[in-house]
Order: structure tokens, then sequence, then C-alpha cells
């Protein structure tokens, strides 16, 4: 029973034991195919070889030293996203909110340090950040936000995908200093925005000498086809953060920063205890291994092309589907009404799929998966899709 753990979750009433792969086993012997990785964590799958062997090592080697030292491990994990990424300089935490409070308090200083003393950052309609004040603060859903007053101030917020609104922002508002954004929206729905929407948003940065700011905290990794989703819009933001699929399960967030912005922090400014530490850089950096010598992302690329259009087809002409969607492995097929009972009959069918924003089905499977797994969830989940629509 759970009644000692605060009811933070409404939780499923199953438990796995392990996992190989793209698969998890319950606490009866049940297998169950994973199409959401432990919410975009697990895009190696479970159980991964090279993660397990790298983590072991390092366990019995030294897990954590604190920042007060140097740690050779966090340097090379930080020269390696940054050529990756384009960017000069990491910061180390250990969720995706820490690794966006870092970005929100970077763009604060660099406001402050040009005598901007009440910055704004601007933020989007829809949009998840995190769970934190502040990334809560950033995030766009009022029932997420409910209850949590007063919430923390110097955010302006617009609808997603709209380059009109951004720029009625930047007439009215003289305290702007970065845009956060995420490239393409996971908890709100899989938004997919316009394809110029990134590159407007870095043209307008430039104009208005704001920084932009990606979270790529669900779309990095490989999840969308490329290491980063901002690549395919060949956009370079100021800053990004990563946290979910750098460590496959290792709790480890990163904020990157390129040009002056990666020069804003200097020692006191910001820290963590644990960020950085050389057990969760030695795995992320054996989850690069994995991810640039299987050609992971490519893999996810084709894959989820191959899943879009399965979905499409099988859905095609489905009374109560409204849009299916995806960018690699991170696919979304939004219905006319909520759905959340899906994934309870998905769970019964040896299934793991998730529902975001009460009626986009939201699917997220590890990168390692082959043809016949995409197609396998692609059946299912398009046939539990038509018997709840079916009148
Ligand atoms: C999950 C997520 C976060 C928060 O990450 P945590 O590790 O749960 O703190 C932030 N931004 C985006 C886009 C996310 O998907």
């Amino acid at each position: 029973m759970a009644e000692h753990l605060m009811a933070t979750y409404g939780r499923l009433p199953v438990a796995f034991t392990h996992g190989e792969g793209p698969w998890l086993w319950d606490s009866n012997g049940k297998p169950y195919l994973d199409a959401l990785s432990g919410i975009a964590v697990c895009g190696l799958g479970h159980a991964h070889p090279k993660v397990t062997q790298a983590l072991c090592e390092q366990a019995g080697t030294l897990l954590h030293t604190s920042n007060l030292y140097r740690i050779p491990v966090q340097e090379e994990l930080g020269e390696r996203l940054c050529a990756l990424a384009g960017m000069d300089r990491a910061f180390f935490a250990n969720s995706g909110a820490e690794a966006n409070e870092a970005a929100i308090k970077l763009a604060r200083l660099h406001a402050h340090r040009r005598g901007i003393e009440r910055p704004e950052i601007l933020v989007m309609e829809g949009s998840f950040h995190g769970r934190t004040l502040a990334t809560l603060s950033a995030t766009g859903n009022r029932k997420a936000q409910a209850g949590f007053e007063p919430l923390v101030q110097g955010f302006v917020r617009v609808p997603y995908n709209d380059v009109a609104a951004v720029e009625t922002a930047a007439a009215n508002r003289g305290n702007i200093v970065a845009i956060l954004v995420e490239p393409i929206q996971g908890e709100g729905g899989i938004v997919i925005p316009d394809a110029d929407y990134l590159a407007a948003l870095r043209r307008i940065c430039d104009r208005q000498d704001w920084l932009l700011m990606f979270d790529e905290v669900q779309t990095g990794m490989g999840r969308t086809g490329t290491l980063f989703a901002c690549q395919q819009a060949s956009v370079l933001p100021d800053v990004m953060t990563l946290a979910k699929g750098l460590g496959n399960g290792v709790p480890i967030g990163a904020c990157l920063a390129q040009g002056a912005a990666a020069e804003v922090f200097a020692p006191g400014s910001h820290g963590s205890t644990f960020g950085g530490n050389p057990l969760a850089c030695r795995v992320a950096g054996a989850v690069l291994d994995v991810l640039e010598g299987d050609r992971l992302a490519e893999h996810a690329g084709v894959l989820g092309e191959r899943m879009l259009n399965g979905l499409r087809q099988a859905l095609d002409g489905v009374d109560g589907v409204e849009q299916v969607r995806g960018r690699g492995l991170m696919l979304g097929i939004a219905l006319d009404r909520p759905c959340g009972e899906l994934v309870g009959r998905a769970l019964t069918e040896g299934l793991l799929i998730n529902v975001t924003a009460e009626r986009v089905v939201r699917l997220l499977p590890p990168l390692i998966i082959d043809e016949q797994l995409a197609d396998s969830i692609v059946d299912t989940v398009s046939n539990l899709i038509r018997d709840l629509l079916a009148p």
C-alpha cells in the first residue's frame, strides 16, 4: 500500500520487477511492451548492457565528490555535449526542472548585469517546464499552478506557435530578456509548431537582444530523429536544457549555453551538491556512446515516420480522431474527447502508453525498438482507439 507516500500521483495498479530492452515484467511475470520509456527517459530501453556496465564500474570506483573539486568525467561530458549541441559551457543538475531553473536564473542574472532590474521571460501557453516554483510559474497550465500561488513573477505568456503574439509582446513590454520554449510541446499534447517558428523566434531574439532558450528536456537525446529537436529547424539557441533521456534513468539534467550566455555564471552564482557527480556523468557518457555508435536518433526518425504513417492509415476516417502527429518517436494522437481510460485498457493488453492534455494519446517508445515492435504498437494503439470511439 502507498499510504505512506504523499499522493502526488494517481498510480496504475502494477509494479514492474525487471526490464530488458523495450520490455518490462510485472510481479506476476506478465510482459509489457514499453511505449512510454518512463516518460521519454529510457531511450536505450531497460537494463542496457553498456549503461549497466558504466554504472557498475563507476559505482565501484567513485560516486560523488561534490563540485568543490574537479570532476574530469563531468568536464568530458560537458565538452562532448557542447560539441554536439553547438554550445560553449554546461551546468549539470539532477532533473529537467533544475536544468530550467538554471536557465531562468542565468537569464535573470544576464539581465541584471545589463541594468535591467525587473527582467521578464517570455513563455508559452500549454508549455511544461517542471514542478519547482519558478518552473511551475513558467509552465502554461493553470491546473498545475492552482493552489501554489503566489507564483514567481517575471514571466510573460503568449500562445504557442504564434509569432505575431511574440512581436506584440516585444512592442509592449520593455523588460523581456529571454524566450523559454519547447521545440515541440510534450506534456502539452505533442504540439508541433510551424516549420519556421523556431527560426522566427531566433530572429526576434537577435533583434531584441533576448536570449533564446530551448527546453529540450523531452525532445532531446535523439527522441525526435536528431540528437536535439532544434537541429531540424537549423536554429541554434543561446541556452538549451536537457534531462530525461540523458541518463536513461539515472537522474541528470544539463543547462548548456553558448556565447555571452555561457559566461554569465561565476563562482557562487549557482550550484548543486549532486549535480554532475561522477556516477551521473559517467552514465550519460555511456548513453551518448550508444546513441552515437548505434545511430539511434536516425533510427528514431525512420521508425517514427513508419509509426506516423501506420497510425494515420489505421485511423484514417475514424470519427473522433482529430489529428495524428509526431516527430521521430514522439507521437501524439489527438482525440475529440478525454481518453485517459485508454491507459488502463492498454495496460491490460500488455502495452504501456500515456495520455496527456486529457485527450492526446502519447507514445514515447524507446529508440531501440525494431520495425516489428513499432508495427505492433501501432496495431494495438489504433485498435484501442477504434474501440473507444466506436459508436
Ligand atoms: C519532464 C519535463 C520537464 C521537467 O523535468 P523533471 O525531470 O520532471 O523535473 C521540463 N521540461 C520538459 C519539456 C519536460 O518534458
